[in-house]
């Protein structure tokens, strides 16, 4: 039988990020995501997994966000029991946040039979902490570049420039047509960053499955130091605060890097800076453990004063107690607080605290999914949910998407280009309809590859012929 591809996840939208390859009976599932965003999104976590979990043989992670690996636990608890590969750092960052997963639906759980505006009663955690118990002896560490063979498959991963750990894969399948080559992006960083390194060139892909987050759009080309010493300034004057919903790992030290070289050349005065999450502690921890995944100096990172991923007047907020306390505090100051689209976290009890003032200003510095009330805010809601409770809009919202860990659709195609022949096919997926056709007609036009996006539930047999419908090909 032909090796096949399915398209679980992340098809015709952003998150949720599971494909499954089917291998003369063995089966390896890429990426175990949650879906994020809007209730239509999130209820998707609750379908049975549309395959048995038991009979998966192995999982493969691209990176830790939880849109690619905030599935895990769920899966274990509905019996998968095989190993998970990950790159070092990828499993060291499940290690922090799986748990806090856990323990955030086990919290808004709690919080929604409390305060009893949930739907379902009793509202429950899709997992618990106890789940995640299970899943993290799963992990199994795979170094960057060094061949892994499996059953029916040898992956190699390969460093993609979007988070500590992050990367895309190459999955050879030796026993087919003399070997056959499916690629998966992951989610690609951007090219010159001053902290993340750029992504490692491609080779040759059989089947390229990319990512489009931000196809059909480019970043902005204002440098991001100038965005960022406008907003302070402007808080700083109006005695506001600037709010950045941030994830504590990744997006969170490259806010303070910014902020700090902000200080350093005197743009800006020394504002207290907040970072409202446990997580975010141990994140520079592993900034010099990994050291190889950025550009920064190690020996910087470990010298508290010269860190470049702490502010001159750096506060870490750890307990829920102090955290209360900030929003006590009068301007002008800066707070990052999780979730980045605020879709649970303490993130929301700043929201509700700060919404109501228009001195203050939101700053969003990453993608925010359809449905999420991050997206909801930019889309310029005058009122927003939180709690049950509807929140009065009058901070200014702004963004700064130079600031987010994708590349944008110049360095998607960059990426591209540094494949040595066109794939036999391209399949175009974590990304909005509308983003996702925008990079098939870029591709078609530039490389003239033959690409296809796929809708959820899709699958490919590996010989180009589809086993059910409802693509939109290009070159078919
Ligand atoms: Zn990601």
């Amino acid at each position: 039988m032909k090796p096949n591809l399915s398209f679980l996840g992340a098809a015709g939208t952003v998150t949720g990020s599971r494909h499954l390859l089917q291998i003369n009976g063995k089966h390896y599932l890429v990426d175990c995501g949650l879906f994020q965003g809007g209730r239509r999104l999130r209820q998707k976590n609750w379908e049975p997994f549309p395959f048995p979990p038991e009979q998966i043989d192995a999982i493969l992670i691209t990176h830790a966000h939880i849109d690619h690996s905030g599935y895990l636990p769920r899966l274990v608890r509905e019996g998968f029991r095989g190993p998970v590969y990950a790159s070092e750092a990828t499993c060291s960052l499940l290690e922090i946040l799986l748990p806090d997963s856990a323990h955030l639906q086990e919290q808004d759980a709690l919080y929604a039979n409390k305060k009893g505006f949930s739907r379902h009663k009793p509202a429950l955690p899709l997992y618990t902490r106890r789940d995640v118990e299970q899943t993290l002896p799963l992990l199994r560490p795979v170094s960057f570049r060094k061949p892994l063979e499996l059953d029916q498959l040898v992956v190699t991963w390969w460093p993609a420039g979007h988070i500590l750990g992050s990367s895309w894969l190459q999955a050879e399948i030796p026993t087919f047509e003399g070997g056959c080559t499916v690629v998966f992006s992951g989610d690609l960083g951007r090219y010159g960053q001053e902290v993340m390194a750029d992504p490692h060139p491609g080779w040759q892909a059989d089947y390229l499955i990319v990512e489009s987050t931000y196809g059909g759009r480019l970043h902005e080309e204002t440098p991001i130091g100038d965005v960022l010493e406008k907003l302070i300034r402007s808080v700083t004057a109006q005695r506001g605060v600037l709010l950045i919903p941030a994830f504590a790992i990744g997006r969170t030290q490259q806010v303070l890097y910014h902020i700090r070289r902000l200080q350093d050349q005197g743009r800006i005065s020394d504002l207290p800076v907040f970072i409202d999450s446990p997580m975010a502690v141990e994140a520079s921890h592993l900034y010099c453990r990994f050291g190889d995944d950025h550009n920064l100096d190690v020996n910087l990172l470990m010298d508290e004063r010269q860190c470049p991923l702490r502010c001159n007047a750096t506060h870490f907020v750890t307990s829920v107690e102090e955290s209360k306390q900030i929003n006590q505090m009068s301007g002008p100051a800066i707070v990052l607080s999780a979730s980045g689209m605020c879709t649970g976290g303490r993130i929301l009890h700043h929201l509700k605290w700060r919404l109501p003032d228009k001195r203050n200003i939101v700053l969003f510095v990453g993608y925010q999914a359809e449905g999420s009330r991050g997206r909801l805010l930019l889309e310029g809601a005058e009122t927003i949910k939180i709690h049950g409770e509807h929140i009065p809009v009058r901070a200014q919202i702004a963004r700064a998407d130079a600031l987010s860990g994708h590349a944008d659709e110049n360095e998607l195609l960059r990426w591209l280009t540094t494949f040595q022949r066109p794939p036999t096919r391209t399949f175009i997926v974590h990304g909005e309809m509308t983003s996702s056709q925008a990079l098939q007609r870029t591709i078609h036009q530039r490389l003239q590859w033959k690409t296809t996006i796929p809708i959820m539930g899709d699958q490919w047999t590996l010989n180009g012929t589809a086993s059910k419908n409802g693509y939109t090909s290009i070159n078919a």
